[in-house]
């Protein structure tokens, strides 16, 4: 199995690199700029090379890019739309140069139009995407809390958008705690067999390119997005010892976006991982890369 962090590309992407390394990870997930903002990686052949070079070194593999969270590609305003897929096109390029498997993408919210309309602006937008960009980086969705009228909370909804986009360039990225919060209990046995099941018959498990382990800090069907620690939360620690012990999932790379600000970032990210790793069954945990001191 390989467990991995959303680390932070702040100060050039090498420091990813060494973040990932810290956090002792197998694999991770980046944004390519901040957030919060438009403007979006430009490329840079040296420092882009020299990024693939040391995530294959460190065997930080494979690497995720998440989308800004400013996209919009369900938005019924032409403006926020056409610059949501000009930003995911300069994103799937920037994932190319990164040989990353794709980009994680929140999928937006209708808000203003049906539900149906919502999802047509979708399916459209990931087309266009896919058309004007090469290979092989995928957009990968990410299912959502369901918060207000955001797409992508159920199944139901991916499984409509990869019947009309085609699967050929495209991914699901599953979020504990999202699905938690619409109302999927996978905290129990019962709840991730039928998640699981509904995602296979809607558009097929091997649709799954990441899982998004985080726990959830509010209640079951409460479709409020607000991440915990791995166990502190309510899909606890005898739900993670479901999920990372399903069959079903074990292939996948696991990349936590839990919390910071209890101790520093490093300490509580390695406090989940430890957390983790002994949630996870003794012949599946993963080896544990050599540890690094940190340095300022
Ligand atoms: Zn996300
Ligand atoms: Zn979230």
């Amino acid at each position: 199995m390989r467990l991995g962090f959303h680390v932070s590309v702040a100060g050039g992407v090498h420091r990813a690199v060494r973040a990932g390394i810290l956090r002792r990870c197998h694999t991770i997930q980046v944004f390519t700029a901040a957030p919060a903002v438009w403007a979006r990686r430009k490329p840079h052949p040296e420092q882009d090379a020299a990024f693939v070079n040391s995530c294959r070194e460190a065997d930080l593999w494979p690497v995720f890019i998440h989308a800004p969270y400013l996209l919009n590609v369900a938005s019924a305003n032409e403006d926020l739309w056409q610059k949501s897929v000009s930003v995911l096109i300069q994103e799937l390029e920037t994932a190319n140069r990164w040989q990353a498997m794709g980009v994680v993408l929140h999928l937006g919210s209708s808000a203003g139009q049906t539900e149906q309309q919502g999802l047509k602006r979708v399916t459209r937008a990931l087309a266009q995407a896919c058309d004007h960009s090469e290979g092989p980086a995928q957009i990968i969705m990410e299912n959502c809390a369901g918060q207000g009228e955001l797409i992508g909370h159920s199944m139901e909804q991916l499984g409509a958008i990869v019947e009309a986009v085609g699967i050929d360039r495209i991914g699901v990225c599953l979020d504990t705690a999202h699905a938690f919060a619409a109302g999927y209990g996978l905290h129990t046995a019962e709840g991730l067999d039928a998640l699981l099941q509904e995602a296979d018959e809607l558009f097929g498990l091997d649709l799954l390119r990441l899982i998004h382990l985080n726990d959830s800090r509010s209640e079951l069907g409460s479709r409020v997005d607000r991440h915990e620690h791995i166990g502190d939360g309510h899909i606890g620690s005898a739900g993670f010892r479901g999920i990372l012990s399903e069959p079903r999932l074990h292939h996948l790379p696991f990349i936590m976006e839990t919390p910071k600000g209890v101790k520093s970032e490093l300490e509580d990210d390695l406090m989940n991982l430890r957390r983790v790793r002994r949630l996870i069954p003794k012949h599946l945990r993963p080896s544990l890369p050599p540890a690094v001191r940190a340095q300022k």
